[in-house]
């Protein structure tokens, strides 16, 4: 009988995704299933049900599981379990560690989504580089990011390390949701990408467009979308140069919904990156010419994440 069964959940607003493993990391089910954030009681409820459908369908009981992991888009303050500001989930604060521990009667590690997918994507990295420091950049409809510093998730003074998105890349840049000019977020995230690309034609806006569609067509050489994709890569080439700067991570990794674009979305980076290591001997030294990773589309980082984190209690 398998008695060290770890679960791992990502909770997102729409969706929380599930994933059972043995000891060995072995993955016995995956389940996704709504989110529900109508209210905080049946919030919780609907989590329990999904945990109870993927251990089901990994043909295990609640009382073979050793302890829980899960990311949440939040504060977490994690001597109390609780989330705080969770605006996709409809709460405020709430104690969803106490409340998953009472359920399950085991063990709850609980960690912001960001943090929990660079943890994740810390460990597919060992997979390709040895590497015990990385920073992770999620590149979404926002912009986050992670430090693992000798093997150990850097969770910071309020557990908000490394909040890179509305850091000033640009004093006269594009207006921020935040109120300033020129954050990471408003030049580099997949709407600002969008944006950037409809503002090269003249006249109404054209159709719609997703950052994903303008990296294909930068690919394609189609040449607003490839002068797009050069200035945004050059942005994000200076976003893992601080990163190396400010931590001496060994390898920066990208995640994230924009980066599921894959070869078109990581080799124009790559060249930035190169080009900035041809201008100064410190970049050079800092960072290695394969320093720079993306996650394999479809990857699901926070999950595996919260699962390390499970293991690790
Ligand atoms: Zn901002």
């Amino acid at each position: 009988v398998l008695d060290h069964i770890f679960v791992g959940l990502d909770i997102g607003g729409t969706k929380t995704a599930v994933l059972v493993v043995d000891q060995d990391s072995k993955i016995l089910s995956r389940h996704t299933a709504p989110t529900q954030i109508t209210d905080p009681k049946i919030f919780v409820t609907g989590i329990a049900a999904a945990i109870d459908t993927a251990l089901q369908l990994a043909g295990v009981t609640r009382d073979q599981i050793q302890a829980i992991g899960a990311g949440i888009p939040g504060h977490i303050v994690q001597e109390k379990g609780e989330v705080h500001m969770a605006v996709n989930l409809n709460l405020t604060t709430f104690p969803i560690g106490p409340k998953l521990s009472e359920i399950f009667k085991v063990p709850i590690a609980l960690e912001n989504d960001v943090r929990a997918a660079a943890f994740g994507a810390y460990e597919w990295m060992q997979t390709q580089r040895d590497a015990s420091t990385m920073a992770y950049i999620s590149i979404g409809t926002g912009i986050s990011a992670g430090v693992v510093l000798n093997g150990r998730l850097y969770h910071g003074h309020t557990g908000m390390a490394v909040e890179i998105g509305h850091v000033q890349f640009e004093q006269d840049g594009p207006l921020c949701a935040c109120g300033m000019h020129g954050c990471l977020e408003a030049l580099a995230s997949g709407p600002a990408i969008a944006r950037q690309y409809q503002e090269l034609f003249p006249g109404p806006a054209i159709q719609a467009v997703t950052a994903k569609e303008v990296y294909q067509a930068a690919a394609e050489g189609q040449p607003q979308a490839v002068d797009t994709i050069q200035l945004v890569s050059q942005i994000l080439a200076r976003a893992v140069n601080m990163m190396v700067n400010m931590y001496d991570v060994e390898v920066v990794v990208f995640g994230g919904g924009v980066s599921s674009a894959g070869a078109p979305f990581l080799n124009p980076i790559i060249e930035a990156v190169a080009r900035i290591r041809q201008q100064s001997d410190l970049a050079r030294m800092l960072i290695a010419e394969d320093a720079v990773l993306a996650l394999p589309p479809g990857h699901s980082a926070a999950t595996w994440g919260a699962i390390k984190l499970a293991q690790q209690i």
